[in-house]
């Protein structure tokens, strides 16, 4: 894809609720599917995978769409991918030990010293993040995550942290009501759709003052990636592209001020490893292709081989595209919210 459709229609944002928007560029289901798993390689899965992503979406095509006031780039149907999809679509990948947002909070929150401060991280992986707050700035009883994959639940039960596999939509008892100092969502949000209950809901949990953390990809570098030849963002997967304007509509409606929005920068060398590496599986996805040939090989030595072949002359293809990278291509973005029910009070 070189450039987006832009074609105007008229669909609901799910942030803002503007109706002025764009098709951006619409997925194929098979696309979708393709994206995930590789016909080529494992035809089964891959049959299954369509069939899930079409009853998902109700139909075989998914458009993604753009609002004309946030920017906020959505799939239409906004719909998230279910534990279903995470099963067909993915065999089970490592966590990163840490990254820039846990640096980022974490420095912040030694910064700030909440005394008996209480936090909740929704969606925690296999709490890279919990486990080096854990004793340094809080207690395990002042920690709550919640987290699907059995793996990364057991990983933070083993800390003696207490780990929910819920929908943090679900979480309704009472005793949780404004009960959080801090609540951290890394890498989540991007997946997920009703927004607006998802936020009543966060703002249900803080206290008055407390801190809401999210991180999520920069649009820059999505954008970057799919007008480049790397790989689209595709749904069910992501459904939504974030920027600062939809997380200033979306405080505003639910109660939080932005105190702090900040982009990854990320080093060149990262950048241009990565860039590479989308363009790789971009192209494998092509029947016929290089980089498809290459990724069905069966023996295991030939292919990592074979990889690297494909890997260095992606790189020289993709020089050109390489030359455009910049510093505002990191990876994420942070956001810093604060709870403000004087807010909430003046937007109901
Ligand atoms: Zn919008």
């Amino acid at each position: 894809m070189k450039q987006y459709q832009k074609i105007p229609r008229s669909i609901q944002c799910p942030v803002c609720f503007a109706s002025s928007t764009q098709l951006l560029w619409v997925a194929k289901s098979e696309q979708a599917a393709q994206h995930f798993v590789l016909k080529e390689k494992d035809p089964e899965r891959f049959l299954a995978l369509v069939s899930h992503i079409e009853h998902l979406w109700g139909r075989n095509t998914c458009e993604i769409i753009q609002c004309g006031n946030c920017e906020f780039c959505f799939s239409h149907p906004y719909i998230a991918g279910d534990e279903r999809f995470y099963t067909l679509a993915y065999e089970r990948t490592g966590y990163p030990s840490w990254k820039w947002e846990f640096e980022m909070t974490f420095n912040l929150l030694i910064e700030s010293k909440i005394p008996d401060c209480t936090l909740l991280e929704i969606g925690a992986g296999n709490g890279a993040f919990v486990k080096k707050i854990l004793g340094v700035i809080l207690p395990k009883e002042n920690i709550l995550c919640t987290e699907y994959s059995e793996y990364g639940k057991k990983e933070i039960e083993g800390l003696g942290i207490k780990c929910l596999s819920v929908d943090v939509r679900e979480l309704h008892n009472e005793s949780f009501q404004g009960s959080f100092n801090v609540v951290c969502m890394f890498q989540v949000l991007e997946h997920l759709d009703r927004l607006s209950e998802l936020f009543q809901q966060l703002n249900w949990l803080l206290k008055n003052g407390g801190s809401l953390f999210i991180a999520v990809p920069n649009p820059i570098k999505i954008e970057f990636n799919e007008l480049n030849g790397a790989l689209l963002d595709m749904p069910p997967n992501h459904v939504g592209r974030w920027n600062k304007k939809c997380f200033e509509e979306i405080g505003k409606l639910n109660g939080f001020y932005i105190k702090v929005h900040k982009i990854e920068n990320s080093s060149f060398f990262s950048m241009a490893t990565q860039f590479v590496l989308y363009r790789f599986y971009q192209r494998s996805q092509k029947k016929d292709s290089l980089e498809n040939q290459i990724q069905k090989i069966k023996n295991r030595y030939l292919l990592r081989i074979m990889q690297v072949f494909g890997l260095v002359v992606n790189f020289f293809i993709a020089i050109p595209a390489l030359t455009k990278i910049n510093s505002q291509m990191g990876s994420s973005q942070w956001v810093h919210f604060i709870k403000d029910e004087t807010i909430y009070k003046f937007n109901h």
